[in-house]
Parts: C-alpha cells; sequence; structure tokens
C-alpha cells in the first residue's frame, strides 16, 4: 500500500464502479480502491482495468474474484481477512454490488460474524434508467430480470401487473423484442414505457413510446448492448366496463364524445378506441 494513502479500519467495503463511462467513479471509490488492503471482485480483470484508467496501483496487494458460484471456501478467506483487522473492497462487474450483481451471501456472512460493513455508494443502471425514462419516480418496483422461458416470463408479468408503481427490469438484448411484446400483451399495450440502452456510454439511446411501440419498434430493429426497460405505473385494479360508463356518463355532461373519451382512456389506461365505441354509444342512447 502506498505509504501516503490513509489505512482503513477492518470490515468490508462495497464499491459501485461505473456502468460505462469510466469517469463515473466516485472520489470516495478511488480512495478506497488505493487504500484497501485487499481487493475483491466479481471480474478482477474489470476491477484492474478501472484501476490502470485511473492510476491506481496495486501496489502487490491480493486481487481475488468472488461471485456467486465462489461458495464456502473464498467467503471464508475474506472473512479471515477481515478478522485479521484487514480491509476488504468489494466490486461487481459494473455498477453497485447486489443489484442484480453477487454480493449478497459475502455481506451476510460478514454481518453475522460482527464485521463491518460498508458502501460507497454510486452508478446503477435501475437509477440512471429511472432518472432518463420520464416516467413517475415517487414508487418503483426493480423486478431485476425476468425468467427467459416465455410461459415463466408471463407469470413472472402477470405477478406484477396490478403492481401501482413504475417497473424497471434488466434485459438482454437477444430477449427484449419478446419480452416487450408480452409485457405489451400482459401489462397492457397503452401502457407507457421507455427502453433505455447504453447508457453512459457513447451510444446511448432512450426510446420511449407505449409499450406496443415499444414491442413493434423492438420487433423490427435489432437493438444491441445493455438494456434496462422501465414500465409506467399499474393500477391495482383493471377498470371494468361499468365503471368505464359511469366515468363516461360524468365526462359527457360537460364534454364533446372526443375529449371525454380522450380524458377517461387517459384516466384508467383503457384502450382509446373502446374507450371512444362506449363514448359513441352512450351518447347516442342520450347517456344510457
Ligand atoms: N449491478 C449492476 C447495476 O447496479 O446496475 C447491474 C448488473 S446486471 C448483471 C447487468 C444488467 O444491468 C445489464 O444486462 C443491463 O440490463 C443493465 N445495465 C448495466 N449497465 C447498463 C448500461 N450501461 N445501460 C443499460 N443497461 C445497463
Amino acid at each position: 500500500m502506498n505509504p501516503m494513502v490513509t489505512r482503513m479500519p477492518a470490515g468490508l467495503y462495497l464499491v459501485a464502479t461505473p456502468i460505462g463511462s469510466a469517469r463515473d467513479i466516485t472520489l470516495r471509490a478511488l480512495d478506497l480502491l488505493a487504500s484497501c488492503d485487499v481487493l475483491v471482485a466479481e471480474d478482477t480483470r474489470s476491477l484492474r482495468r478501472l484501476m490502470e484508467i485511473h492510476g491506481v496501483a496495486p501496489g502487490g496487494r491480493p486481487i481475488l474474484s468472488y461471485h456467486d458460484h465462489s461458495g464456502e471456501a473464498a467467503r471464508a478467506r475474506i472473512m479471515a481477512d477481515i478478522a485479521a483487522g484487514r480491509s476488504v473492497l468489494y466490486a461487481s462487474e459494473a455498477g453497485t454490488p447486489m443489484i442484480a450483481d453477487p454480493g449478497f451471501d459475502l455481506v451476510r456472512a460478514v454481518r453475522d460474524a460482527g464485521h463491518e460493513v460498508t458502501s460507497a455508494p454510486g452508478p446503477s443502471a435501475v437509477i440512471t434508467a429511472l432518472t432518463l425514462a420520464g416516467l413517475p419516480t415517487d414508487r418503483f418496483l426493480f423486478a431485476g430480470f425476468l425468467p427467459s422461458g416465455a410461459s415463466q416470463r408471463k407469470s413472472a408479468l402477470e405477478a406484477l401487473a396490478g403492481v401501482e408503481a413504475t417497473l424497471v427490469f434488466y434485459e438482454s438484448p437477444k430477449r427484449v423484442a419478446a419480452m416487450l411484446r408480452d409485457a405489451s400483451a400482459v401489462l397492457g399495450g397503452q401502457r407507457e414505457g421507455a427502453l433505455c440502452r447504453e447508457l453512459t456510454k457513447k451510444f446511448e439511446e432512450v426510446l420511449r413510446g407505449t409499450l406496443e411501440e415499444l414491442a413493434a419498434i423492438c420487433a423490427e430493429r435489432t437493438l444491441k448492448g445493455e438494456i434496462v426497460v422501465v414500465v409506467g405505473k399499474g393500477r391495482a385494479h383493471a377498470t371494468g366496463e361499468e365503471d368505464l360508463r359511469e366515468m363516461l356518463r360524468a365526462a359527457l355532461e360537460t364534454m364533446s364524445v372526443r375529449d371525454a373519451a380522450d380524458a377517461v382512456a387517459q384516466a384508467t389506461g383503457a384502450k382509446r378506441r373502446s374507450v371512444y365505441q362506449l363514448a359513441l354509444s352512450l351518447a347516442s342512447e342520450g347517456l344510457g
């Protein structure tokens, strides 16, 4: 360790790393990279490269690999280092450890043994996508990766359909077209969404539209790179036809058929075309 660098107290230091642009590293992450006694990473090559970019020398410190399949022996080695008074840094390949990434078992074990665990927060694709999607962020549910099989994926989406929160999914470019097709069918084609690709990188792109529109884009275009799909808030209960009639009756008292249909479709997320047909029939029946 460089003698100019402050020695860190014993414990586990979870460090977030950039999800694309290397300059998104935080000053605290750089301090910890320079000063922790032992460096542990999901991918040691990525960590070495990041240190090289930022001019942080390993200086003879061990750089160990730890991922979900490392098992008890790797955890025991890390625990022994902490017990011996050493500071251990843990970084995943990119972004925040434990967010769709390894680290959970390690943190539990270190904490259960009564050692210190602290976090140096920084980039994560879920938060970056939420800030760019243009969808409500007051309540959101991070759903990670959906199952890759079609029927499990549909069941997982069904379980999320009534959640009154913006939904965030990580998805692979190979499966995103199928995922959006299923999301459109299960969550509703008119629900708003955003596809956020290659965030913080050269080809960053955010596509916004209804799920139906996004599914149509993905059916035509082959999207490459890393992807987050954000889906606008759902409603706890789908609005039934009788509810729609009631809302339309109220709206038609002061609005034209077109405006009433627009307002009710917007408020309920129901398909505008069917709401318009219902509004037309109510109007022709003299408000039914
Ligand atoms: N721990 C990371 C985090 O905090 O975001 C996530 C790791 S997970 C294994 C990798 C997935 O995160 C990718 O498949 C993609 O869905 C998403 N992701 C990571 N970096 C991204 C980026 N720059 N742009 C878009 N999505 C990204």
